[in-house]
């Protein structure tokens, strides 16, 4: 148990929709806080205003808001620590950005785009640090008096960290253990811009997480190349004592196992990779999220906790509440997780069969609605159908919408019977057969399940008729094909009227 209190983050850069990877990391984020009695914090990272997406803040918070995880402080909440959007903090990091200069570790650079690129077209490779500094056009080259002379004229410029070469970085990450890089691959990183006024996000991602006081840096693995940066800026800071740890979390696969995990596999194999639907501001594009294709929040949770992290048993299904219990970094892993998108079906199955047929219902209620009006159906369904039907379906479906597939027949009686089964299943003695069997449900008292099949089955053995022919006779005249539940079961729920008159309906409509 760490000693001091914990405050971890999740700091996204609101550039689009939040990729599910990004979910993931806040949700480790989630179960750290939550496992050490700690708190998290939603920080909104929109410095580079050139990347700012509007509504991509809004659709962060809805989506945590779906799947059930909080946060203890956020822009949309507030906290002791705001504002929590970088672009309302301008003035805290200008100070910050002061600091650095007046103590020789950053410098200020004119250099135009134009000069960078002509330089990066002269120098192969070309770095911006301890080689090629002093041939740039910066304050360290410039005299005092200039390089005022130039900002007081409205020169525009940037702020440059100044690296110095040949020391050893080392990263003590709780995932990935030592990771120890030279400065001097490092390079002059830009920390600050004057023309909006803004730092980037390196600079004020190291001043928030220390003011913010964040003990833990849980992030995704593509971060960690920036860690040897950060920690040269607490260096500068002088505030390594109060530094927070770091945790790289592994990437998230292609479901083939090589190389990222992209949109564009979504695409390919037909799965979301964000949370919720995003329609893009300026293309109109949609790309599809886990809750509109009817995945249960739980589900994706549970799913997603076990992409580079397990209890280090086979355990699988686990409600947050238990994994909060069984979390730790240390069993997180350091290698790739395979997106294996078919287990997440697997687990909105298991979600599924775990909820009572109530709730399913009520899920189910609006997509039913809709589908019969587009059919102009009248049938009509009280709750207490519309439960014990899902019930009599659920085990068989991954996703609320396929129950209207299962179970359309309640509603909608057929008005045409599927022509295979007809010459499989309808024989000439059929009509008589279902004619004699209207009388024999007629006579049924009790048209529950069991006592139906009894009085039936028995009609079916006194008469010596052939019991397989009968049923799928039978279940065709219902179903209109040959699929469904346990056929005392749908007759139980159409009620007799119902059953009798599609048995009717069907000896006079099928002919061979
Ligand atoms: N703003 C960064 C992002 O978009 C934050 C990275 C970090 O957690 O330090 O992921």
């Amino acid at each position: 148990m760490p000693e001091k209190k914990i405050r971890v983050r999740f700091a996204p850069s609101p550039t689009g929709p939040l990729h599910i990877g990004g979910v993931r990391t806040a949700l480790y984020n989630y179960l750290f806080a939550e496992k050490y009695g700690g708190k998290l914090i939603l920080r909104i990272e929109d410095t580079d205003s050139q990347r700012f997406v509007p509504g991509a803040e809004e659709y962060i918070i809805e989506s945590f808001r779906w799947l059930g995880i909080p946060f203890d402080e956020g822009p949309h909440q507030g906290g002791a620590y705001g504002p929590y959007r970088q672009s309302e903090r301008k003035v805290v990091y200008k100070q910050y950005v002061d600091q650095l200069l007046e103590k020789g570790l950053a410098y200020i650079a004119f250099d135009t785009p134009e000069a960078l690129d002509a330089k990066r077209f002269e120098i192969p490779n070309f770095q911006y640090d301890a080689s090629t500094r002093m041939k740039m056009n910066n304050s360290l080259i410039l005299s005092k008096e200039e390089t005022d002379r130039r900002i007081a004229s409205g020169q525009q410029y940037v702020v440059r960290i100044k690296i110095e070469p040949d020391r050893l970085i080392v990263v003590n990450d709780l995932i990935r253990g030592k990771v120890t890089v030279s400065s001097s691959i490092l390079d002059d990183k830009v920390l600050y811009k004057s023309i909006d006024q803004l730092p980037t996000y390196h600079l004020a991602n190291i001043v928030d997480d220390h003011l913010m006081e964040i003990t833990h840096v849980i992030r995704g693995e593509e971060w960690l190349p920036s860690a040897p940066l950060h920690l040269t800026l607490y260096d500068y800071f002088g505030w390594k004592d109060t530094m927070p740890q770091f945790a790289h979390l592994p990437l998230l696969l292609k479901p083939e196992g090589n190389g990222k995990l992209s949109k564009r596999d979504g695409d390919r194999l037909g799965f979301p990779v964000f949370p919720l639907q995003w329609q893009d501001p300026k293309t109109g594009e949609i790309s599809s999220g886990y809750r509109e294709k009817g995945y249960l929040p739980e589900a994706v949770v549970n799913f997603l906790a076990l992409l580079g992290w397990n209890p280090g048993d086979d355990r699988e299904m686990m409600s947050l509440d238990e994994l909060v219990d069984l979390f730790s970094l240390e069993k997180c892993s350091k290698s790739g997780a395979k997106f294996d998108y078919k287990k997440g079906i697997w687990f909105n199955h298991q979600y599924i069969q775990l909820k009572s047929d109530e709730e399913i219902a009520g899920l189910f209620l609006p997509i039913l609605e809709e589908k019969l009006t587009t059919c102009q159906s009248n049938v009509v369904c009280n709750d207490q159908m519309l439960v014990k039907i899902v019930g009599l379906v659920k085990n068989r479906i991954n996703f609320v919408q396929e129950l209207w597939e299962q179970t359309s027949f309640f509603f909608v009686p057929p008005i045409a019977y599927d022509e295979k089964t007809v010459q499989k299943r309808w024989k000439e003695d059929t009509p008589a057969q279902l004619t004699e069997l209207t009388a024999v449900l007629e006579s049924v008292e009790d048209f529950t399940s069991k006592p139906t099949e009894d009085a039936v089955i028995s009609w079916i053995e006194t008469q010596g008729y052939h019991l397989g022919s009968v049923m799928n006779a039978f279940r065709l005249a219902l179903v209109g094909e040959s699929k469904g539940p346990h056929i005392f079961d749908i007759t139980e729920v159409l009620g007799k009227e119902e059953v009798i008159r599609r048995i009717k309906r069907a000896v006079r409509e099928i002919k061979i």
